[in-house]
């Protein structure tokens, strides 16, 4: 992202995008009220505002006054320009010619002076966009903003509105999906065809096999270890040095050099290459040639390669590859990352020294040693363009269904980085394609070649021929529309005052048409006439080529894996597949027809009756075999359904062990309900294994309901003792241990016989009530002895029960259940069910001391 605090440039600086506007619209008219073109041409006029930097008011306040002066004589119009702050031109001097106005006018229209014929009539691009922005935010390289603000783009975040992205990797697909019409940004979907290494040796050998004469244009390559098998083959019948390369890895990672394939790893995803052991040296150094390519368009495919670009190179001198210095990467790899670690590394001083030079150096030396530069450069080009073609469809398949609505200019660019390696021949071979090739500026041989290289790049965007505030109205009033459609229905929307569908004018499709021929022509002047260090290479200018490469352009017609040996192969075991299947029909029908023929006009299928002897017997397996499937398939989706509710029951079991109980017994209420009194012997384990839970939960039911019995007498047995010693009326020999076991009948009727006192009227009922507490409580039946009970019911009179009492009740109640708890019942309920399988260690996995407890049997017991 730029910084804010980049210097501006100054007011006076001339800018050729972001201050022009169109000068025709601002003109005044003229005598005759028409208003006319200035120099009969349309051109961009320039002029310095101060409040450039502002938005939408600050432009209009500052809107420049144009008044046309007559008598210039000839084609010379005078115009005098008055700016509001008057910085451009002083008061003193207002006037202008035309031909001054050019030094601040930007033409478009340059050499060659281009005439586009279209229906007979002639084209120039025409511009209606005032302020384009470009958004920076993606890409590392601090040189594209520097020089893009230079060049008055105004700056904007990814959610505004920008004109173009500059981003360094290639972007998501939704935001491709959703760029406006006037968006364009610099990667085209798909282009990793060619810059993944895999991708683009599968591409060019694909394209070698359809055309072995043309494509001999990147050494011989392998995908490994797919391809592990040929390149052992060739290595065996030719002596050659390899290099090894990573799928997807980039600034000579993982790259190796060796003759012996088996040092290779048999699942090891690796590109093979045949090493090229005698590349063109310049003072002893092996180098490689950085091509900057542009791509504007690829349908039609337009590629431009820039003049200039960079060679790099080795910082060891180069001799050719050999088991002691194989692993030499500064002698053998010109990667620029590799080698500014060297020592040996020259910072370029002039332009034929240094480890980075420019191509016109290496042009240079060319002609200085009297090779045919232009020669190479077109088989350079020639190079580009069929590695570009390799990928075209997916390309342009990809383009039209990312971008179906840009009609107007297109959506995409992209500057690829070619690297090349040249051999002693002069022949150029394609090491890889680099999608977004460093912009950086580390020394000044960069800046010297990539600061014009961006500036050119954007010059050559046609983006300025759209209007971006016309299209941004048109595709409000058009989604309205569609609103109104939605509510009203088609003809309303259409009467609506004021709406004029940007799709008919377009040309009448409901779907547009992604760039019309209008606008391609539009955008084919622009860049023709913006080329500035661009050559174009494709279309070529030479009409044979035309039609040489049209030929790669049906790569798609041609039958591709038609004739691999993998392709014959399949046909062949087809083929025999097909045959042993006939053979088979053929045998069947003939052993149905002898069988038919031996039981004689059999009826064997319900409603045949009639013709049951005319059926062939064609008919009649077709119609067994649908009866069987038929009969397969209900069978498949019983046991699917039967299988969905099994894992919904096991889905729905919560974590809670309470709930998974409760589930559990649901489970075993739906299985009891599912039981047929046909049962299969897994249902009848079932309803064994569940009965012995019942009774074994039974028992222990019943082993608790003991347990509570004892404790309650227990208590009744020390509450009487406490009674005893607080001075209970209880006469020693009342104090029999076990005596006090439950309030009896008869001690309940001597206390009924008691004065009807109010105090003991309370007391009674309070005794009621106990007793009938410790009769709910507890529903044991301590049995007393006939004597006992006699003299319990003549000594024993109640005592008063005191608050005391009933906090130690109730403390003896919260006792007893976490007692209960205590004892481990779920616990002891989980392990019988993990014993009798209906629960896994997973599921009991929340009582570790239980599943420790298991564990530890289990061990024990497996010893
Ligand atoms: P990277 O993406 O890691 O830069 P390249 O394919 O560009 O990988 O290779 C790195 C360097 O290795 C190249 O700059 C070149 O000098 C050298 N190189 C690559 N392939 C070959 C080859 N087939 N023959 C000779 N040198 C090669």
């Amino acid at each position: 992202m730029p910084s804010k605090k980049s210097p501006r440039p100054a007011n006076n600086e001339l800018n050729p995008y972001t201050r022009f506007f169109n000068a025709q619209k601002s003109l005044p008219p003229d005598k005759d009220g028409q208003k006319q073109g200035v120099c009969n041409r349309e051109s961009v006029y320039v002029l310095s505002n101060k409040a450039r930097g502002k938005r939408r008011s600050g432009r209009e306040n500052n809107q420049p006054t144009w008044r046309r002066r007559g008598g210039g004589g000839g084609n010379e119009d005078t115009i005098m320009v008055v700016t509001q702050d008057n910085t451009q031109q002083p008061k003193d001097k207002p006037l202008l010619t035309a031909s001054q106005l050019d030094s601040i006018c930007y033409d478009i229209i340059k050499e060659p002076p281009m005439q586009f014929h279209v229906n007979g009539t002639d084209i120039a691009p025409s511009i209606r966009g005032l302020r384009l922005s470009v958004c920076v935010e993606h890409t590392r390289f601090q040189l594209v903003a520097k020089v893009t603000r230079n060049m008055g783009f105004q700056h904007v975040p990814e959610h505004r509105l920008w004109n173009i992205q500059w981003s360094d990797s290639t972007p998501h697909h939704d935001l491709l999906r959703n760029m406006k019409r006037f968006q364009q940004i610099n990667h085209f979907p798909g282009m990793v065809e060619i810059c993944r290494k895999d991708l683009l040796s599968r591409n060019l050998n694909r394209m070698l096999k359809m055309f072995p004469g043309d494509y001999r244009i990147f050494p011989k390559t392998w995908l490994m270890p797919t391809d592990a098998y040929d390149v052992a083959i060739y290595a065996s019948k030719h002596k050659r040095t390899f290099i090894l390369k990573p799928y997807s890895a980039g600034q000579g990672r993982g790259i190796w050099i060796t003759t012996d394939l088996r040092t290779v790893g048999k699942r090891e995803k690796l590109i093979c290459q045949t090493y090229i052991e005698r590349p063109l040296l310049i003072d002893g150094y092996k180098f490689d040639l950085r091509v900057y390519t542009l791509v504007t368009s690829v349908d039609p495919l337009r590629i431009f390669v820039y003049n200039e670009g960079l060679a790099r190179f080795a910082t060891q001198k180069y001799v050719p590859p050999t088991i002691g210095n194989s692993h030499n990467v500064f002698m053998h790899l010109t990667n620029y990352c590799l080698n500014r670690r060297n020592s040996q590394y020259m910072v370029g001083n002039g332009p034929e020294a240094g480890s980075k030079r420019k191509l016109s150096a290496f042009n240079k030396w060319l002609l200085d040693h009297n090779y045919d530069v232009s020669e190479f450069w077109a088989s350079v080009d020639d190079a580009i363009i069929k590695t570009l073609i390799s990928a075209w469809p997916t390309l342009k398949h990809n383009y039209n269904v990312c971008f179906p609505k840009h009609d107007k200019i297109q959506a995409s660019f992209q500057l690829l980085g070619f690297d090349i390696l040249v051999d002693w021949k002069l022949k150029p071979y394609i090491l890889e394609v680099n999608h977004t090739p460093s912009l950086s500026a580390d020394e000044s041989v960069d800046m010297e070649v990539k600061r014009p290289l961006i500036r050119d790049t954007l010059n050559m965007l046609s983006t300025a021929l759209v209007d971006k505030e016309q299209i941004i109205r048109d595709d409000r009033t058009e989604h309205r529309a569609r609103l109104l459609r939605n509510i009203y229905n088609k003809k309303a929307a259409a009467q609506m005052p004021g709406y004029s569908s940007p799709i008919r004018e377009a040309g009448g499709h409901e779907v547009r048409q992604a760039c019309s021929i209008g606008a391609l022509t539009q955008q084919i002047a622009w860049e023709e006439s913006h080329l500035g260090n661009y050559r174009r290479i494709m279309p070529p200018r030479d009409s044979a080529k035309v039609n040489y490469y049209c030929k790669f352009y049906e790569q798609n017609k041609q039958p591709m894996f038609a004739d691999t040996r993998a392709s014959r192969r399949r046909e062949e075991l087809n083929h025999q597949a097909m045959q042993k299947h006939q053979r088979e029909r053929q045998q069947d029908l003939m052993q149905q027809q002898q069988a038919q023929n031996r039981i004689g006009k059999q009826v064997r299928w319900p409603g045949d009756q009639v013709q049951a002897a005319q059926v062939s017997p064609v008919i009649l397996q077709s119609r067994r075999r649908r009866e069987e499937a038929e009969a397969h398939a209900k069978k498949h989706r019983a046991l699917i359904a039967r299988e969905i509710q099994r894992q919904k029951e096991q889905l729905l079991a919560p974590t809670c062990a309470k709930e998974r109980l409760g589930i559990w017994q649901s489970v075993r209420r739906e299985k009891r309900r599912q039981c047929s009194p046909k049962r299969s012997s897994s249902i009848t384990k079932a309803h064994r294994r569940k009965q012995q839970r019942n009774l074994s939960q039974r028992a222990r039911q019943q082993r608790m309901l003991e347990l509570e019995a004892q404790r309650d007498a227990k208590f009744l047995e020390e509450h009487a003792k406490k009674q005893r010693l607080e001075g209970g009326r209880i006469t020693g020999q009342s104090a029999i241990p076990g005596s006090v076991g439950k309030i009896t009948e008869k001690s309940r009727s001597s206390l009924t016989k008691q004065p009807r006192t109010r105090g003991k009227h309370v007391l009674q009922k309070k005794i009621h009530r106990e007793s009938s507490n410790h009769s709910q409580m507890t529903k044991c039946k301590v049995e007393l002895t006939p004597a006992t009970k006699a003299e319990a019911s003549a000594n024993w009179t109640a005592g008063s029960i005191s608050e005391v009492e009933t906090s130690q009740l109730l403390d003896w109640r919260k006792e007893r259940g976490n007692r209960l708890k205590e004892t481990g019942l779920r616990e002891l309920i989980f392990s019988k069910m993990y014993e009798n399988g209906h629960l896994t260690k997973n599921d009991i996995k929340c009582f570790p001391d239980l599943l420790y407890q298991i564990l530890n049997n289990e061990e024990a017991s497996s010893r």
